[in-house]
């Protein structure tokens, strides 16, 4: 019988049957039919350590033997202290407050109920979001709306408050005109503010690479200017660090590479290394003050079932600590995407070359218009997975995004995999 499984992201009509896999083992994953795939794309953008990794599994298994799992409002417990304690040590001093969720979706949510109720707490009504073109912060209501930019969503768009998008300032190797652009996109902003400051409660970035609208790539020098101005205006500037946290841009997080500081800023899919859902937002302390009131009505009134796995936890515990001991791991690729991408610099096919820490990413030209429904996309999805290859490029984005755990080795043969693919279409 047919699977009665229903595939995210998928239109079961034309997709063939999903691969089956029966283990996973550092960079590598093993299909049921005995082929091994290399996961040039940590899995959805989560394996940092690489599949099944020792320290992770040992760490689950011993925190199913202790505690798997327990309420979270009035009990708390030694994972999720440490967890938080142990993010915030990496975060800049004004972050002080951690609120645990399960995905990247719900951290998000949870942001955008915290500044909502943050105006609302203090007698304002801010009710406008700000947001990039081309963001993306999730598949639930209140994260598509901040992320409307993205056709997949056009069916809902009734359903959806009010956002304002501004564009974002991609650029890339050889871009000369990236100064203009971050130049019109403040001058746009601040014209908004300037108008009708006191409408916006707050805006949305994910800072230094927007993942999936395409692994889109901004300056920390952009991030300082808009943190400015956001400042300036007395805003809420919100870091969506779903993706970019934990090392994937090249330093812990993105805050940190660019030299700004958050309100509120979002992290899940690194957090617990790969193995479990879990999410936090985490808030200044000005913003918790706002809600530290003898009046019920200014509670922060959100949760979820599993808010605060210990097991998710105890996962994400290890993880960081993985990182902490050998940062080397996350920092140093890089300089091999930069030595290796010069296999591709001189393909015709081949623009808009971009590296961010442990992320690379190009254009492939094609005869239709970039983006998401380029056809070329199936047919090098399909190619690389020949070549065992596992890589999902969004319309006629290519990017690769590695476990930390690829050997130079490998990430060379990536490479000459990718150009030998590029020869061939
Ligand atoms: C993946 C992602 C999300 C959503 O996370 P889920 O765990 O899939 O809900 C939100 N923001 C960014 C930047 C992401 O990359």
């Amino acid at each position: 019988m047919a699977s009665p499984i229903w595939q995210p992201f998928t239109q079961m009509k034309a997709a063939p049957p999903p691969f089956t896999v029966v283990r996973g083992e550092g960079i590598w994953l093993e299909l049921a039919d005995g082929r091994r795939l290399l996961d040039c794309i940590s899995s959805w953008w989560v394996t940092l350590h690489g599949h099944a990794h020792p320290a992770l599994a040992e760490t689950l298994y011993q925190q199913a033997q202790t505690l798997e799992h327990v309420i979270f409002a009035g009990f708390t417990h030694a994972p999720a202290e440490q967890l938080a304690r142990k993010v915030l040590n990496h975060l800049p001093s004004e972050l002080t407050r951690v609120f645990f969720s399960d995905n990247g979706s719900t951290a998000v949510e949870v942001a955008l109920k915290m500044a909502y109720q943050y105006w609302r707490n203090q007698g304002e009504q801010r009710q406008v979001f700000l947001g990039f073109e081309g963001g993306y912060h999730g598949d639930t209501l209140g994260a598509m709306a901040i992320g409307q930019g993205s056709s997949w969503w056009q069916p809902f768009q009734p359903l959806m408050f009010t956002t304002e998008l501004v564009p974002f300032p991609a650029t890339f190797e050889g871009d000369l005109e990236v100064e203009t652009k971050e130049g019109q996109v403040l001058d746009h902003l601040t014209r908004l503010l300037k108008q009708n400051g006191d409408r916006y409660a707050g805006i949305f970035i994910e800072p230094l690479v927007q993942g999936a609208g395409g692994m889109r790539i901004c300056r920390p020098q952009f991030l300082q200017s808009l943190a400015k101005l956001v400042r300036q205006f007395d805003l809420l500037l919100i870091y969506d660090e779903v993706m970019t946290g934990f090392g994937r841009t090249g330093e812990l997080f993105a805050c940190l590479k660019s030299k700004t500081v958050p309100d509120l800023i979002c992290l899940s899919k690194g957090l617990s290394g790969g193995c479990l859902p879990l999410a936090v937002t985490v808030a200044t302390e000005q913003i918790y003050q706002a809600f530290y009131s003898d009046d019920p009505a200014q509670t922060f009134y959100h949760g979820h079932s599993y808010t605060g796995n210990p097991l998710a936890c105890a996962t994400g515990v290890t993880s960081l600590t993985l990182l902490e001991e050998n940062p080397q791991a996350y920092q140093g690729l890089e300089a091999q995407h930069q030595s290796y991408l010069d296999q591709l610099r001189d393909h015709p096919l081949v623009e808009q070359i971009r590296v961010c820490g442990t992320i690379a990413a190009f254009e492939v030209k094609t005869d239709s218009a970039n983006g998401y429904f380029n056809v070329i996309a199936p047919i090098l999805k399909t190619r690389f997975l020949e070549e065992g290859l596992l890589l999902r490029p969004l319309g006629n984005t290519l990017y690769l995004m590695p476990p930390y755990c690829i050997t130079p080795a490998e990430l060379e043969s990536v490479y000459q995999i990718i150009r030998r693919v590029l020869d061939s279409i």
